[in-house]
């Protein structure tokens, strides 16, 4: 099972993927946490990405593309991954595709997690990580709909691509996801 999920941030991606990891063990490959846990260990990848999270900007695509496919190339993630923050623009995307081709996989399913920006900024306000100040939060904010909002348009078109209603209880939406996957592990 090979998933992806998009959505804003706040959305509720990073709860829902690491219970469709849990439920379906398969890892959860996270772009923020690898980034954070980068920065923690203060690597040399730590070092050059610690602006970028303090201002909310999006990390060059070279390192986040060549941290995915080191990652996707891990024994774990053999009989499949649930994605979550990777790709955030169309380079990331098209990079993810050649990726996928390369080693002859598809994506089992792309769930898009809908909320409107206003949840989506008292969600981030509620967690209070350190990038979630209102300046930052914005930041991020106008990158998405810049940037990944279009990547919608990129996988509606092909696979199995699922809108999930966000703005409800975490278990309602994980109730919906489920039957998203059943319906793509049996297509
Ligand atoms: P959020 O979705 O709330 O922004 P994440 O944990 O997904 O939280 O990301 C935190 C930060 O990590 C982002 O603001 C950005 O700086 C960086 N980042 C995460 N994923 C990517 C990506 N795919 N491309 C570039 N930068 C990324």
């Amino acid at each position: 099972m090979n998933v992806l999920l998009l959505g804003p941030q706040g959305a509720g991606k990073g709860t829902q993927a690491a219970r469709i990891a849990r439920e379906y063990e398969i890892p959860h490959i996270a772009t923020g946490d690898m980034f954070r846990a980068a920065i923690a260990s203060d690597s040399e990848l730590g070092r050059q990405v610690v602006p970028y999270l303090a201002e909310g900007r999006l990390v060059p695509d070279e390192l986040t593309v060549s941290l995915i496919r080191e990652r996707l190339g891990q024994d774990d993630a053999r009989d499949g991954f649930v994605l979550d923050g990777f790709p955030r623009n169309l380079t990331q995307a098209e990079a993810l595709d050649e990726m996928l081709a390369e080693i002859g996989r598809g994506l089992s399913v792309v769930l898009a997690l809908q909320v409107p920006d206003a949840v989506a900024r008292e969600r981030m306000l509620a967690r209070g990580r350190d990038d979630d100040t209102p300046e930052v939060i914005d930041r991020r904010l106008v990158d998405y709909h810049e940037q990944t909002k279009p990547l919608l348009e990129h996988y509606r078109t092909r696979g199995s691509f699922v809108p999930i209603h966000g703005d409800r209880p975490e278990n309602e939406v994980f109730a919906e996801i489920q039957e998203a996957l059943e319906r793509a592990a049996v297509a």
